[in-house]
């Protein structure tokens, strides 16, 4: 089961996707952790990205391909993986095509999550993450039982230097220049399904799950 999760910053995808993945037993593979935890590494790749990053621009594609497809050698992603936040880029989509035929697999669909820029700037200001485990929390729509700590770990949240009001005008740019054109791509291949992503998370998921109903252990597309 291969699914592809889109939308603009702060939609809901990785909050989706980590339910996703639970339930359908494949591991979410976020372009934007993977990068993050290279950041935080200092190794090449992530000094090479960090730049972009914190820019709101979207890192080259040569980088989050090659590191796309070692994510992939791995064994919890044998049998699909959950894609948030790629592929980005008409190239991206392209490569993932080529990976996907060399794996034998196919995309189930694309869950486009939608939701207007206003909202999106208040998903990304209130965003909080537990930079230990990665655990995503919102100041006013999913706060952490203690103030500023992470329910799991107990350790600070953080908030990302690129989740803020003046960082997302440019992330949005970049969607709307480079992360658009694959919506087309994926809707003239009949896979796109659009989500209202501007409910509360529960009412998201339940849509989300509806959606995907028919072809849950079945590899088939959805909109087939
Ligand atoms: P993305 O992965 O698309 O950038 P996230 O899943 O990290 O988005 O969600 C962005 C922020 O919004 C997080 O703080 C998350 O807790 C919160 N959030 C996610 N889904 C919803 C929702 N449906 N309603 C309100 N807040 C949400
Ligand atoms: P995200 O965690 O999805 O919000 O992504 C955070 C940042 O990581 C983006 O603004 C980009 O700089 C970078 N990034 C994440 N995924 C990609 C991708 N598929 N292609 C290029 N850059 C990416």
């Amino acid at each position: 089961m291969y699914l592809v999760l889109l939308g603009p910053p702060g939609a809901g995808k990785g909050t989706q996707a980590q339910h996703l993945s639970a339930v359908l037993g494949v591991p979410k593979v976020s372009t934007g952790d993977l990068l993050r935890r290279h950041v935080d590494a200092q190794t090449p790749l992530g000094v090479k990205a960090a730049r972009y990053m914190a820019a709101g621009e979207l890192v080259p594609d040569d980088v989050v391909t090659g590191m796309l497809i070692t994510r992939l050698g791995e064994a919890d992603a044998v049998a699909g993986a959950i894609f948030d936040g790629f592929p980005r880029t008409i190239a991206q989509a392209h490569a993932l095509d080529d990976v996907l035929r060399i794996r034998g697999g196919d995309l189930a669909a694309v869950l486009h999550f939608n939701l207007v820029d206003p909202a999106v700037v208040g998903r990304v200001e209130g965003r909080r993450v537990c930079p230990v485990d990665g655990s995503v929390y919102h100041l006013q729509f999913a706060p952490p039982r203690s103030p500023h700590r992470c329910d799991l770990c107990g350790g600070p949240l953080i908030h990302r230097n690129d989740d803020t009001a003046a960082v997302v005008v440019d992330r949005l740019a970049e969607y709307r220049r480079k992360t658009e054109p694959v919506e087309a791509l994926y809707q003239d291949r009949g896979l796109l399904c659009d989500i209202d992503a501007d409910q509360p998370a529960g009412h998201v998921t339940r849509d989300v799950m509806a959606l995907l109903m028919p072809c849950s252990g079945d590899p088939r597309r959805v909109n087939a």
